[in-house]
C-alpha cells in the first residue's frame, strides 16, 4: 500500500484494560485499519472521567471516558465500545458515554462491538468499521487475535511466578515489559509465534531463588478491575514483591472460552462452566456482572488449599456487592482466608498496601501453624508405629 494509502485509513481507538491494546491493535491491522492506542490509564484519564461523569457511577466507566477523552484529544476518528445486555449497568454503559461525549462536543465517531454476540458480533464489527465483507480476512484477524490475547495471559502468567521468587526486586517486570514489546511488534501469525518464543525465553531468564517461602493466592472480582492495573492499583506487582503468586481467576482469555470460542475448540472445563457448577449452593442464578464466577472463585480457591483469595471490586458495583455480602455464609463451610477490596478514585495507595500487608502476614501465619501441625502428627504417627 502506498504512503498516501496509508494516511487515509480511519484511526480507532478502545478503551485501555491490561495489554489488551496489543490485541485489538493486531486485529485492527490485519483488516486494514490503523490502531489508535490512547495514552495508558493514568492520573490525568482518572480525572477527565471524573469530571464528566456521574458521581456513583463505577469506576470502569469512568477510566473508559477518561480513555475515550484522550483518543479523541489524540486525533482517533471512532471509539470503539463493548457493549453487553448485561443485567448490571455495562447494558447502558455504551448509550450514557456515547451521549456524555455528544455534551461535551466531541466529534469523533461512535461504534459498538457486541462481544456477548460471539463471532457473529466481532464480524458485524468488522464489516461495519471496514464498509466491507472479507469473511476469510476476518477470520484471519479474529484467529490472530485471539492468539495474541492468550499469549499475553500466558506471559503475565510466567510473570506471576517469577515475580514472586526473582532475586532483584523488579528484575521479572524489566523483562516482561521489555517482553510486551515482541507481542506489539507483530503482524502476522508467525511473527506471534515467534514473539511468544522470544518472550517467554526472556521472562524465563530471570535469576530466581527456588527455595523461597511463596504464597499462593488468586485473585477474583469484577473483570475490568481484575485486569486493568491502574484501577487495580498493580495489585499483582505488590504481591509479587511481598513473595506472594497470584492467578487472576478473570482473565480476557477465560472470558473468549465462554462467550467467542466454538465449543469444539475448548479444551476442558470454562470458568463458566465451573462457576455454575461450583457457586449454586451459595447463589442460584446470574446477577450480572462476574459474580456468579466470583463466588466459584472462593470455592475453587477452597478446593485447591490455596494461602487465600483476594476480590477486588469497584465501589457501587452492584452485582460484587452481592458476591461480598455472600462470603462471610460461605466462610461457614470453606477454610480459606478471603480480602474484600473496594476500589474507587479515592482510595489511598499506603492504606491499600497495608492491608495488603496484614492480610500476607495472616496467611503466612497461618501456613506455618498448619505445616508445623502437620510436621507434628507425622511424628506422633511415626513414635506410635516405633
Ligand atoms: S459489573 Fe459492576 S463495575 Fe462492571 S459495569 Fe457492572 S456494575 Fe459496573
Amino acid at each position: 500500500m502506498s504512503k498516501k494509502a496509508e494516511k487515509k485509513k480511519i484511526k480507532v481507538a478502545f478503551p485501555h484494560m491490561g495489554t489488551i491494546s496489543y490485541a485489538w491493535a493486531y486485529a485492527l491491522r490485519k483488516v486494514g485499519v490503523e490502531p489508535f492506542v490512547p495514552p495508558y490509564t493514568s492520573k490525568k484519564t482518572l480525572s477527565l472521567g471524573v469530571k464528566h461523569s456521574p458521581e456513583a457511577i463505577c469506576l470502569p466507566y469512568k477510566l473508559i471516558l477518561g480513555n475515550f477523552i484522550e483518543a479523541i484529544d489524540g486525533g482517533t476518528d471512532y471509539v470503539a465500545m463493548l457493549s453487553s445486555p448485561g443485567i448490571c449497568r455495562l447494558g447502558e454503559y455504551g448509550s450514557c458515554i456515547k451521549n456524555a461525549l455528544k455534551d461535551l462536543g466531541y466529534e469523533a465517531n461512535y461504534i459498538e462491538l457486541r462481544l456477548y454476540d460471539g463471532i457473529k458480533g466481532l464480524f458485524s464489527f468488522l464489516k461495519e468499521l471496514t464498509g466491507k465483507n472479507r469473511p476469510i480476512l476476518f477470520t484471519r484477524a479474529i484467529i490472530g487475535m485471539i492468539k495474541a490475547v492468550f499469549l499475553l495471559d500466558d506471559m503475565e502468567k510466567l510473570l506471576f511466578y517469577y515475580s514472586a521468587r526473582e532475586i532483584t526486586p523488579g528484575d521479572a517486570e524489566k523483562r516482561y515489559k521489555k517482553a510486551l514489546t515482541y507481542v506489539r511488534d507483530a503482524r502476522t501469525q508467525k511473527d506471534l509465534k515467534m514473539a511468544k518464543k522470544k518472550a517467554f525465553a526472556e521472562i524465563k531468564a530471570t535469576p530466581i531463588d527456588k527455595n523461597r517461602e511463596v504464597l499462593y493466592v488468586d485473585i477474583t472480582g469484577e473483570i475490568y478491575i481484575v485486569c486493568d492495573e491502574f484501577s487495580n492499583q498493580d495489585i499483582a506487582r505488590e504481591l509479587g514483591k511481598m513473595g506472594v503468586q497470584v492467578r487472576k481467576t478473570l482473565t480476557v482469555s477465560s472470558f473468549l472460552k465462554d462467550a467467542i470460542i466454538p465449543k469444539i475448540f475448548r479444551k476442558g472445563e470454562t470458568h463458566l462452566q465451573r462457576a455454575n457448577r461450583l457457586a449454586k449452593p451459595f447463589l442460584m442464578r446470574d446477577i450480572g456482572g462476574d459474580s456468579l464466577e466470583c463466588v466459584s472463585d472462593v470455592a475453587y480457591a477452597d478446593e485447591r488449599g490455596i494461602d487465600g483469595i483476594i476480590h477486588i471490586s469497584p465501589f457501587t458495583c452492584m452485582p460484587e456487592i452481592m458476591s461480598q455480602n455472600i462470603f462471610p455464609n460461605m466462610r461457614e463451610n470453606l477454610d480459606i482466608p478471603i480480602l474484600p477490596l473496594i476500589m474507587d478514585e479515592q482510595t489511598g495507595k499506603a492504606g491499600y498496601i497495608t492491608r495488603l500487608e496484614a492480610f500476607v502476614d495472616l496467611m503466612r501465619r497461618r501456613k506455618r501453624r498448619r505445616k508445623s501441625e502437620a510436621d507434628k502428627n507425622v511424628a506422633e504417627t511415626t513414635q506410635k508405629v516405633d
